[in-house]
């Protein structure tokens, strides 16, 4: 093996997903040497395999429900069908134009792009083929995949992940999703909105587990309407394959026929024979575990994004290898604040949350307010005909500590909500705000003006 001819780079990136990229851009900005290593895309799962390509599918899966709808606002259309590759090259279409982009970027800021498989062989270098990459400090951004469940097989074919949904080219008359994060809720919305057969199963009693309840009993009620099955609070026994699909058992006895099972059951890192541990990194469960500033117990190691315990969301990556860069180049920055990192389930209606759920900030603060603003109050939710609501956390006489959202385009507005939880605002300082009209934003403001004991559109 040759070491790096022109000698050791300030900063070798392992992984160029979301977190390893960011780190990237913000240190080359900030004038360090750069060498990103990638084995596949620039760009990763979320680019690839995740956030972009599944919000396009969530895109085209809202154009049918609106065609399907348009008569209520007394627009004739018929509905044809769905031209699955044509769907697939809209999405291929918008992931390749912003790979394009990124990639242009990476390259103009000087970045050296090392394409292959990488492996930690020393706290300072890595190893890609033959040649070996070192700098003064190690980045490790290797991500995460999806898991299974002991004994539960996937084939690719009737059994699936998130990767293979992407790549299918017919929409399955039925399915079955094992799992209702973010991940299964948004998959089942697409189908059911294409035409399928859609059954969520969920150990845990709700949708959503990790969302405020009424957020996720919400969220039951409309995928009920949408006619989208539900089996929570439901094990999962075991699955058999047939020529035809799929009989999923649960632990109940309930047994379900579809054409194929989604498994989503949430994402585990990308660490296993990469060197980590024999490099003496310290790891739970192949997580790689960091200091609040991202540093590994190998000082010249840091690791970021889904890889290290902890959200596994692209903005919180980008955060992270922002804040990494500029420390790496010797600026103060503000670590990341975990306690408001804005969540959103793009389903149809769309789950948007930032701070604490209820639960959390009683157990925090003992005593806690909440304020529940119904979206039937708002009269673009009602133009645009979709339910939902805002439910504040706040504590008693202080500031306002959880935003949860439910209806349509609800993650378009957790940005502001954001703003709120993290400036620790009052709800009469927000109340005071002037919210246009009619948007759906305003459900925000006539919340906290609920909150501040002067509601306006609404009947507490
Ligand atoms: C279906 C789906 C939908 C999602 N939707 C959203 C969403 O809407 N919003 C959101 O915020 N997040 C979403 N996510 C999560 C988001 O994609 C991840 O949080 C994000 O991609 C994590 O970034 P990362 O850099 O840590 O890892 P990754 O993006 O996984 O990047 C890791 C990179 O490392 C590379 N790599 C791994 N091992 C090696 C090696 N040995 N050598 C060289 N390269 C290597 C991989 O090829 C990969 O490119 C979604 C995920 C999925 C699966």
């Amino acid at each position: 093996m040759v070491d790096s001819a022109a000698g050791p780079v300030d900063l070798v990136i392992l992984g160029g997903g979301s977190g390893g990229y960011a780190t990237a851009l913000r240190a080359a900005e900030l004038g360090l040497t750069v060498s990103l290593i990638e084995k596949d895309k620039l760009g990763g799962t979320c680019l690839h395999r995740g956030c972009i390509p599944t919000k396009a599918l969530l895109h085209a899966a809202e154009v049918a429900d609106n065609i399907h709808e348009s008569g209520s606002f007394g627009i004739l259309s018929t509905f044809e069908g769905i031209d699955i590759a044509k769907v697939n090259s809209y999405k291929d279409s918008v992931v390749s134009k912003l790979y394009r982009g990124l990639t242009g970027l990476v390259n103009t800021r000087g970045i050296e792009f090392v394409e292959g498989y990488g492996r930690l062989v020393s706290p300072t270098s890595v190893a890609v083929g033959d040649r070996v990459v070192t700098g003064r400090h190690v980045v490790l951004a290797t991500g995460s995949q999806s898991k299974s469940l002991p004994g539960l097989e996937v084939d690719h074919h009737q059994v699936i992940t998130s990767d293979d949904a992407l790549r299918l080219d017919r929409v399955p008359a039925s399915a079955v999703v094992l799992g209702a994060g973010a991940i299964g809720c948004e998959f089942a919305s697409v189908w059911r909105s294409f035409g399928a057969e859609v059954t969520i199963v969920e150990a845990l009693p709700h949708l959503v587990p990790l969302e405020e309840e009424s957020s996720s009993k919400l969220l039951e009620r409309a995928f009920r309407r949408r006619g989208i099955k539900q089996h929570l609070g439901a094990r999962f026994a075991g699955v058999k394959t047939t020529d035809e699909g799929v009989t999923v058992a649960l632990e109940d006895g309930t047994t379900i026929e579809a054409e194929l099972l989604l498994v989503a059951v949430g994402r585990g890192p990308v660490s296993e024979g990469l060197g980590y541990e024999e490099v003496g990194i310290a790891t739970d469960r192949g997580y790689v575990l960091v200091d609040h500033q991202l540093r590994t117990n190998v000082p010249t190691v840091s690791a970021i994004g889904d890889l290290r315990p902890g959200l596994q969301l692209a903005h919180v990556g980008f955060a992270e290898g922002i804040f990494l860069a500029e420390s790496l180049a010797g600026l103060d920055p503000a670590p990341v604040d975990y306690d408001n990192i804005p969540r959103v389930t793009y389903s149809h209606p769309e789950v948007a949350s930032v701070g604490l759920t209820s639960a959390a900030a009683e157990q925090r603060y003992g005593d806690i307010v909440t304020q529940t603003y119904d979206l039937a109050g708002n009269g673009k939710a009602q133009i645009l005909q979709t339910a939902g609501a805002v439910t504040l956390v706040a504590v008693p006489d202080g500031p306002v500590v959880g935003v949860h959202i439910v209806g349509d385009r609800a993650g378009e507005l957790i940005a502001e909500a954001q703003l709120i939880t993290s400036w620790e605002a009052l709800p009469a300082e927000v109340a005071q705000l002037i919210h246009p009209h009619p948007t759906l934003s305003e459900s925000i403001g006539e919340a906290h003006l609920a909150l501040a004991g002067k509601p306006l559109h609404s009947h507490n």
